[in-house]
């Protein structure tokens, strides 16, 4: 399980794509929201989008590892998207804020949590509006937000600065391939 954090507008989305492409033999973990999908998003590829009353639905049947209310909307991870994954023996990549970081943690104790950071506040900001996808009130909300998610960098296992986005991804696909190598997780692995 290896899970990704940081403030939105630092560029998780956009090295998710590139560690997809790589051949890490990683499985993306697709999870649900309620906020509105963007133009360049694909239903099932980037999030499942639902409404408030089938997110709760959902929560109710118990078909959620986590989720959490972020910026004002409900994101979740899908039991049946990691459970797919670990069933095929892949590692999994989950996206997630941070409250859903700590509630993974606790399910999964083994897996590989990173911190993604932006160089500075100003280009967190410029990478926002240069995104040019939320209104002028959503973009203040996540740029207070940020601040409180970064204080929180301590509890993640590694830190990356996503400053060059070729040398951001070299750093986790090296810390995947780290993690991979790791003599107990070789171990528990072959006797699993
Ligand atoms: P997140 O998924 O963390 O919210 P995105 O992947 O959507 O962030 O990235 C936000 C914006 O910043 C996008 O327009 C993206 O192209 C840009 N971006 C991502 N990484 C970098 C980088 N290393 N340098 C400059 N711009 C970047
Ligand atoms: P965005 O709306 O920019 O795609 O994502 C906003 C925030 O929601 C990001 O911090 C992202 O990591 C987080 N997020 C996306 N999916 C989930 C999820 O399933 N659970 C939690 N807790 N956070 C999520």
């Amino acid at each position: 399980m290896v899970v990704v954090s940081g403030p939105s507008g630092v560029g998780k989305s956009s090295f998710v794509q590139e560690l997809l492409g790589a051949d890490l033999d990683l499985k993306y973990s697709v999870s649900a929201t309620t906020r509105a999908r963007r133009a360049h998003e694909k239903e099932g590829v980037d999030y499942f989008y639902l409404s408030r009353e089938e997110f709760r639905r959902r929560v109710e049947a118990g078909e959620f590892v986590e989720w959490a209310e972020v910026h004002g909307e409900l994101y979740g991870t899908l039991r049946s998207e990691t459970e797919r994954w670990l069933k095929a023996r892949k590692n999994v990549l989950l996206d997630i804020d941070v409250q859903g970081g700590r509630a993974v943690r606790k399910v999964y104790p083994d897996g590989v949590f990173i911190f993604v950071l932006p160089p500075s506040l100003a280009s967190l900001e410029e990478r926002l509006r240069g995104r040019g996808t939320d209104s002028e009130e959503r973009i203040r909300l996540r740029l207070e937000n940020a601040l409180r998610e970064i204080a929180l960098v301590g509890e993640y296992d590694y830190a990356v600065v996503n400053d060059d986005l070729k040398t951001a991804y070299r750093q986790v696909a090296s810390i995947i391939a780290a993690e991979t190598c790791r003599a107990s997780r070789r171990l528990k692995s072959a006797l699993g």
